[in-house]
């Protein structure tokens, strides 16, 4: 009879219990940053998704020659400052076909993203001048740094004109009257740069 020279159990040479505990199948290193907003940043993205990191560590994970990977599903879990990675594998060992779940972890760094640092900074671009009740098309959130009420309606201050204007030409097409003014705000390599604001009403 045929054992695993380890641990005694039937197996043709080394278990695959044994051979896992000296092999180890590993995850590549994940490093994954957070803001307090629930953005993630992961391989230099901001707004990484968490499926797209199980994707990142489905890729990555190496198998040690004698292990034939024949699929490797994984699921990213988000906790406080860990990432908890179910691997779950199936592979094939000495010609015999296994399933296995493995357990990785990464660390999660605090960090600020770029959107939040603008908001704390009071950093505008653009204003939303609503002049009548608010539309029904939502904006983003993460665009806004501030609300002010203001003569006849409510204020918006956008981060980006960009996101401003694709949201001020949206309302237009719905039938809102839209007027955009410039207010020079501060000068950058000898230009004036300027902040724009969108005045808002409902014809
Ligand atoms: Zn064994
Ligand atoms: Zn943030």
């Amino acid at each position: 009879m045929n054992m695993c020279p380890k641990c005694g159990r039937e197996s043709k040479g080394v278990c695959l219990e044994c051979f896992l505990e000296a092999h180890p199948l590993e995850a590549g290193e994940v490093k994954v940053l957070s803001c307090a907003c629930g953005r993630l940043r992961h391989r230099d993205r901001w707004d990484a998704r968490l499926e797209d990191i199980g994707k990142y560590v489905e890729k990555g994970l190496k198998a040690p020659f004698e292990v034939t990977l024949k699929s490797v599903r994984v699921a990213p879990v988000l906790e406080g400052s860990n990432l908890a990675l179910d691997i779950a594998v199936e592979g094939v060992y000495k010609g015999e076909p296994f399933k296995r779940t493995i357990t990785g972890a990464a660390k999660v760094q605090k960090t600020t993203c770029p959107t939040c640092s603008r908001k704390s900074g009071g950093y505008f671009e653009a204003v939303l001048q609503f002049r009548c009740p608010l539309p029904e098309l939502p904006l983003d959130e993460r665009q806004i740094a501030k609300v002010e009420k203001s003569d006849g309606g409510l204020d918006y201050y956008l981060l980006s004109n960009n996101y401003a204007r694709g949201y001020a030409s949206q309302l237009s097409r719905k039938g809102y009257a839209v007027k955009s003014s410039n207010k020079a705000f501060s000068m950058r390599d000898g230009q004036s740069v300027y902040r724009i604001y969108y005045s808002i009403k409902k014809v």
